[in-house]
């Protein structure tokens, strides 16, 4: 009976993706060039089935480890990559290189404004927050406001692609490489480091492509390409990518060591992330048409450049939050009959809630929507491995909502 409610509300929304196939073809020959930049990286690397084996131990002379971290700096374009499951998390890995770019005494300069919750409680527990400053990511970034504005030379430089949780725009790649480019002019010594989380193959270029000295993101989103079980990866110069490992593993120790299971998932994850990423997009997109053709606010709007796989819903109400992150929890394929409730999170000051009926627990590869209960009572999409899927999860919503459609 549901499901057959919900594909009637899914034809309903025909007229609507009928609109908006000049901006779908637009996400496919992104994919298109993003796939072909994966499928390179595997050739040069002569990625093989032995790669994909487990190690056990330390963990030496683990080759499948070695090449997938060439893959990923041929993809991402760095001179090296450190890919590894045993990042815990993003701000995990983000961490790793921030701590090992920061000379003793150095200040970090944000110029995307104030960092998502997790990081800026990282920075704060640091100890860092005497030695931060920060340009909103409104503010257009010259060398001329960076000579006037900040104060201390900074050691690194940190920008966020994503808005994440946040009121703010995301960057696109062309936008950070203007802040690079200005960064180099005035602080030449500092390190750029981009917290590159929901933006890997939304566009062509990624922030080393412009001019960033790390990259940083989570397997467990876009690259993971929802197989990936968890992870991060680092992308950059090659003496930071291994002094990162320094940071993660022991001084002196390095990118040598650390036992990694069974690495197919995280080879296929890349392979089919572009795709993966394309059909999530595609999700936004029409996510996006649909609830500002309702009269919400919505950002980024359909037709707007998108860098992310994020997608801002301004639904003004509690209950409309919650409503919302119910429906599409019922929708999941797993743990569908689960009710979510808002709750306190470790690293976010406000209760949240989540709907993430996901393969890979917390995984925002996957469709998931999340909101921190306070106002103005937005909430965000992210996510999806099938555009069906994520159409499916809408018309449930709608459904759910009582919007007319
Ligand atoms: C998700 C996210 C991260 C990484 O967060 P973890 O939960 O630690 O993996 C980093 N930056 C942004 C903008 C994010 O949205």
């Amino acid at each position: 009976m549901r499901l057959e409610e919900m594909l009637k509300t899914c034809h309903k929304l025909e007229y609507l993706e009928e609109s908006l196939q000049p901006l779908f073809q637009k996400t496919r020959e992104i994919a298109l060039v993003n796939q072909a930049k994966v499928l390179a990286a595997f050739w040069e690397n002569r990625v093989d089935e032995t790669c994909f084996a487990a190690s056990t131990g330390y963990g030496y002379h683990d080759r499948g480890r070695e090449v997938l971290d060439e893959v990923f700096a041929g993809v991402f374009r760095g001179e090296a990559g450190l890919v590894r499951t045993h990042f815990v998390s993003g701000t995990h890995t983000i961490w790793c290189g921030l701590a090992a770019s920061l000379k003793p005494g150095a200040s970090v300069l944000s110029l995307s404004g104030r960092p998502y919750d997790t990081l800026w409680k990282c920075l704060l527990r640091a100890g860092l927050s005497e030695r931060y400053e920060e340009i909103d990511v409104d503010t257009p970034v010259s060398p001329g406001i960076l000579k006037s504005r900040v104060k201390e030379e900074p050691g690194v430089v940190f920008i966020q692609r994503s808005r994440g949780y946040g009121s703010r725009r995301s960057l696109s790649v062309d936008e950070i490489g203007a802040r690079i480019a200005a960064v180099r002019e005035v602080f030449p010594d500092a390190v750029v480091l981009v917290d590159n989380c929901y933006g890997e193959f939304v566009e062509e270029k990624e922030p080393c492509d412009v001019g960033a000295d790390l990259t940083a993101g989570s397997l467990i989103k876009n690259p993971g390409g929802g197989l990936a079980p968890c992870g991060g990866y680092l992308v950059g110069r090659a003496d930071l990518v291994e002094k990162a490992a320094w940071q993660l593993t022991a001084p002196g120790l390095g990118s040598g060591i650390g036992a990694t299971g069974d690495k197919r998932l995280l080879y296929q994850g890349l392979f089919m992330a572009p795709h993966q990423v394309a059909e999530s997009v595609r999700g936004m997109i029409l996510a996006a048409a649909l609830f500002s053709s309702l009269g919400f606010e919505v950002s980024p709007a359909a037709g707007e450049k998108r860098t992310d796989t994020v997608q801002a819903i301004h639904l003004g109400s509690p209950e409309l939050v919650k409503e919302f992150c119910r429906a599409v929890q019922s929708a999941s394929p797993v743990d569908a009959h689960v009710v979510p409730e808002p709750a306190p999170m470790v690293g976010y000051s406000d209760e949240i809630i989540m709907a993430a009926g996901t393969f890979v627990a917390g995984a925002s590869s996957e469709f998931s929507s999340d909101a921190p209960l306070r106002e103005p009572y937005t909430v965000f999409l992210q996510g999806g491995l099938s555009y069906e899927h994520i159409k499916l999860a809408l018309a449930s919503v709608i459904m759910r909502l009582n919007l007319p459609v």
